[in-house]
């Protein structure tokens, strides 16, 4: 599955406000139990995104610096005032996820924690006026623009994080790992989608819902991740394929199922790399596909799902027929780059 959006609109939480009486501490249970039910998927799809990414190091040849943190801004979130408190924050800007066994893990940051200061800069006084920074969303500027400070700072090793977590403030130097690029986000909708725009993997609150376990949610991050480690936005552009309704046909079909092709038969050897089921696939795939064989399957760019499960059966056997190197297979599709 792969959706090329040039324009993704971004929708923010609109937290649902029930005619129910609010309870003691002021704030709509519901209202609370959304902003959780929300961190709880961004927490998995982080954790997750990090495991592929960092396990897969070898097989990329571009890096990028990476702490395990999930860094939130209650702007994002249509009630801000709840957002901030089911969060736990002290202020607007604070972590919600910490990746096990990354940086942030070893110095114990933790979800909840506010982000107060990026060694002397303090996040009040960080402004957003950079043109690429003034392009994103303006919900998600100050967190693109704090990232990116954490980013050139990891650069020259030498980062510092103050975060409060009940007024009480600490400060922590933070290290970082190299992992394989790339980005990974929620989108609150109500479709069940995915997608990769050669950067950033999105998966649907709906669809996040709906995986039964971590195997089956890594087995469609590593298909979107492969699409992105492939370079297939890049590809396809670069021929001019054309991926609106008339890419539906002819030679444009085409190369877009045989980017679907690649991106199914890689996301196998990256899935079994960071410690996944291979086998996770075949099952969300079968499961999907009986659920919904006439939707996106029965499009000239996609296998149907039986094709798409003979396909993961036959890279698995591959897979079986090869010795790991420290534990890793290495994939046909990409190079090593030590
Ligand atoms: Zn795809």
């Amino acid at each position: 599955m792969i959706r090329f959006c040039l324009s993704m609109v971004f929708l923010t939480l609109a937290a649902p406000v029930s005619a129910k009486e609010a309870p003691d501490d002021g704030f709509n249970p519901e209202a609370l139990d959304a902003v959780k039910g929300l961190q709880r998927l961004d927490q998995r799809l982080h954790n997750i995104g990090y495991r592929l990414v960092h396990a897969n190091i070898r097989f990329c040849d571009t890096k990028a610096a990476r702490t395990g943190l999930l860094l939130n801004d209650v702007a994002q979130y249509a009630d801000q005032k709840t957002a901030r408190f089911a969060l736990g924050f002290d202020s607007s800007i604070g972590i919600t996820a910490v990746a096990p066994n990354s940086p942030a893990d070893l110095v114990k940051l933790t979800p909840g924690d506010t982000l107060r200061a990026i060694n002397t800069m303090s996040i009040d006084e960080i402004t957003v006026d950079d043109p690429e920074l003034l392009a994103e969303q303006p919900a998600y500027r100050r967190i693109a623009a704090i990232n990116r400070m954490i980013e050139q700072a990891l650069v020259e090793n030498n980062v510092q994080l103050t975060v409060s977590q009940k007024g009480i403030n600490r400060t922590v130097p933070i290290a970082s790992v190299l992992t394989c690029p790339g980005q990974f986000q929620i989108r609150v909708s109500a479709d069940r989608s995915a997608s990769a725009d050669g950067k950033l993997v999105r998966v649907s609150s709906r669809l996040a819902e709906y995986f039964l376990d971590d195997d089956e949610f890594a087995a469609v991050v590593a298909h979107e991740l492969a699409h992105n480690l492939l370079k297939h936005r890049e590809r396809l552009d670069a021929q001019k394929v054309n991926r609106g309704f008339f890419g539906q046909f002819g030679k444009s079909a085409r190369r877009v199922k045989e980017a679907e092709i690649e991106a199914d038969r890689l996301s196998v050897w990256l899935m079994a790399n960071a410690g996944y089921d291979p086998q996770a696939a075949i099952r969300f795939w079968t499961r999907y596909g009986k659920e919904h064989g006439k939707g996106i399957f029965s499009a000239s760019t996609h296998y149907r799902w039986k094709k798409r499960v003979q396909l993961f059966e036959e890279e698995i056997a591959k897979m079986a027929a090869v010795d790991p190197v420290d534990g890793k297979y290495a994939p046909p599709l990409l190079a090593i780059n030590d």
